[in-house]
This record gives structure tokens, C-alpha cells and sequence, in this order.
């Protein structure tokens, strides 16, 4: 209780603002908040309005749920229409929709399909039905541990009718992705504190070393986010661009070892795609070769014709991508709200739409 008022004190974040002007850049700058909960915080806490004006906080592709391809919905879709089978799945997926249903729709035709709140509702599910219990696997590597468990433990327990759809992403490779794209110029990141907290401060020394951008690992209270954009703001000014993490108080060095070793034994790392950013290598997580009984993907067996719809309307792709605010978007509180989503940035609790039209005025 001490160290959250610590953290919100005014005073202390009012010296480091004083820092921040006295900075006086001569430059508009470009940091991109990686995390939703960090744009969260940003707005929950007024932070835009207070920071100089020439510093340009771009939201990053930080939503779970934002940057799930239609691709993964339309199987959850078909999945969900075969009787044999329950979806679990957490409430934000409902309604996004794929090329040609929803999961909400699906629902309201008859589809099981339950929300759960932790995977291991899945799995206790599981124990109580005959059905095959199909959870949807979304998330960073903050989520994914805890998954890992879930099916290690539903192997080990010798259940054979929860399955996983896997669509867990990693965060470090999306970065390096977006520092290639030439239409978005950041000059720096502000890493996400809960993913750091597992895979420790080692892998974004990579996109220092390579991009020359710097990346600063901060908490989420008010006083880290603006003490992480004074520290970035020192290494643009001194042109040292570097890893520094202001999270201590939570993210080790070498992260969770024990998370991480679930990790490697329960799943592969593989190419994957990201909506807004496409396909990258190295970004997404898979069962591995010994946990393939569970894999949710082979009981597909129809041959799904996926074809992209073409959302002219949303901007999703370029507010993930950091490329556009949802202020710009020219349905923003028009037609799209939160009882009206256009887009899964509208729907999910993390997502910039979402949390701009909760907070942004
Ligand atoms: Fe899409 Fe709505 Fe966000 Fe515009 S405001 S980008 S339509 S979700």
C-alpha cells in the first residue's frame, strides 16, 4: 500500500516532469509504449496531457486480443460448430469477428461455448463433461507459461479431452519488426514490465544492438511511466541508446527461469502472423512435438477456405502498428464505440480504441 502511493505521489512525478522540460529536446520524438496496459495507464492517468508536447507516445501492438488474425477466429468458429466440442475462451474473443462469424454468433445459434476467466477453468470443465474442451490459447509470453502448465498438467494427469488452439505471440520479435518498418520512426521503446517479468532484460539487448533504438522495461504506475520517458529521453539527447530497466523491483535479469523452462518444454517457437504487421519469424509459440495430442488445430478437418475480408472502414491494422491514432480514425465514437466495435482495438480492455474512448478526453 506504502510503495502504490509512492508511486502515484504527485510530487515526486512533478520533479521528474521538471526534469523531462528542462531536457528542452529540440525535436519531435517518437516512443512507443509497447504494452496496453502502459496506454492504459498513460491515459487512465492523464500523463499525455502533462508530458511536453514534443514527445509523441505511440500505442504498440501490446493487445492480445487486438493483434489475433481472423484466420485463428474463423477455426475457433469452426470448432465451435461441431457438437462434440466446448470452447473456452476468455470473454474479449467473443466478439471479434473472423471472415464469416463471430464466436457471440455462434452462440447465439447454439454453439457451447463458455467464458472462462483462468485456464484452469478449462481444464476442471474438462473433468466434468465427455466433450472435448477446446481452449483458446491467446496472449504474450506473460499468458503463456501458464498455459504451458495447463497442458503439461492435463498430459500428466492423463486427460484426454482438453485441447489448446494456440495463438501466442512473443514480443521482442514484433518489436523488431515495426524498428524495420521505414513509415514508423520510433526512437524509442517502452517495454512491457508483465512480459519482461519472464523473459527477463536479455532479449531486447538484440534491438539496442541492431536498431540503435533504446528500450527502457517499466512498471505500470504513474511515477515509472514518467521516469521511463525521462530516462529514454536522456539516452535520445546523449545519442546512447540502451537497455535500462526501471522495473527492477520485479524484473530480474534472467527473468523466470522456472517460467521459462516450462516454456521450452511444452512449446516451439515459429513463424507467425500478427494482424496490422503480418508475418514474422521467430514471433509465435506452437505445441511441440510431444504435446500434439492436445494440438485443437488437428480436429479441424474440413479445409478452411480463409479469405481476409477487407475492412476498409476499420484501422485497426495501422492503430497496432502504431502508424495512426484512433483519433484519426474517422469512425472513432461515431459508428464504432464499445456497444458498436468495428474492430478488436475497440473491444478488448487493452486495446488503444477501447481505452482512447474510456479515457482520451
Ligand atoms: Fe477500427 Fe473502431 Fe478503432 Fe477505428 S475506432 S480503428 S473503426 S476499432
Amino acid at each position: 500500500m506504502f510503495y502504490e502511493k509512492f508511486l502515484r505521489n504527485k510530487k515526486l512525478i512533478k520533479i521528474v516532469l521538471e526534469k523531462i522540460k528542462n531536457l528542452k529536446l529540440k525535436r519531435k520524438v517518437n516512443l512507443m509504449e509497447v504494452c496496453g496496459t502502459h496506454t492504459y495507464t498513460f491515459f487512465r492517468f492523464g500523463l499525455r496531457k502533462i508530458i511536453p508536447s514534443y514527445i509523441n507516445l505511440i500505442s504498440g501492438p501490446g493487445c492480445p486480443v487486438c493483434i489475433t488474425e481472423e484466420d485463428f477466429i474463423d477455426k475457433a468458429v469452426i470448432l465451435s460448430q461441431d457438437k462434440k466440442n466446448i470452447i473456452a475462451t476468455f470473454g474479449d474473443l467473443m466478439r471479434v469477428k473472423g471472415s464469416f462469424s463471430s464466436l457471440e454468433e455462434e452462440k447465439t445459434k447454439g454453439a457451447y461455448i463458455e467464458v472462462v476467466y483462468s485456464p484452469l477453468e478449462a481444464l476442471a470443465l474438462a473433468k466434468k463433461t465427455e466433450k472435448r474442451v477446446i481452449f483458446l490459447g491467446i496472449g504474450f509470453e506473460t499468458t503463456a507459461p501458464l498455459i504451458a502448465s495447463l497442458i503439461k498438467e492435463t498430459k500428466q494427469k492423463r486427460i484426454k479431452n482438453l485441447f489448446l488452439l494456440c495463438n501466442h505471440r512473443l514480443i521482442p520479435p514484433a518489436m523488431g519488426a515495426l524498428c524495420k518498418d521505414k513509415d514508423i520512426n520510433i526512437d524509442g521503446f517502452i517495454c512491457p514490465g508483465h512480459v519482461s517479468a519472464i523473459i527477463g532484460e536479455i532479449p531486447y539487448e538484440a534491438i539496442v544492438k541492431k536498431y540503435k533504438k533504446g528500450c527502457i522495461i517499466s512498471g505500470f504506475e504513474p511515477l515509472d511511466m514518467v521516469l521511463s520517458i525521462y530516462r529514454l529521453l536522456v539516452q535520445i539527447k546523449k545519442n546512447t541508446p540502451k537497455l535500462e530497466n526501471e522495473y527492477k523491483r520485479v524484473v530480474k535479469r534472467k527473468g523466470n527461469l522456472e517460467a521459462k523452462k516450462l516454456l521450452k518444454e511444452v512449446f516451439k517457437v515459429t513463424d507467425a502472423s500478427w494482424r496490422g504487421l503480418g508475418t514474422i519469424k521467430k514471433s509465435g509459440l506452437e505445441l511441440n512435438q510431444n504435446y500434439q495430442d492436445f494440438n485443437a488445430q488437428k480436429l479441424i478437418k474440413k479445409k478452411i477456405d480463409f479469405k481476409k475480408k477487407n475492412n476498409i472502414l476499420c484501422l485497426c491494422a495501422d492503430v497496432i502498428k502504431g502508424k495512426t491514432s484512433p483519433f484519426k480514425c474517422p469512425q472513432f465514437k461515431k459508428i464504432c464505440n464499445p456497444n458498436n466495435p468495428l474492430g478488436p482495438c475497440m473491444i478488448s480492455f487493452e486495446g488503444s480504441c477501447r481505452i482512447c474512448y474510456e479515457y482520451g478526453s
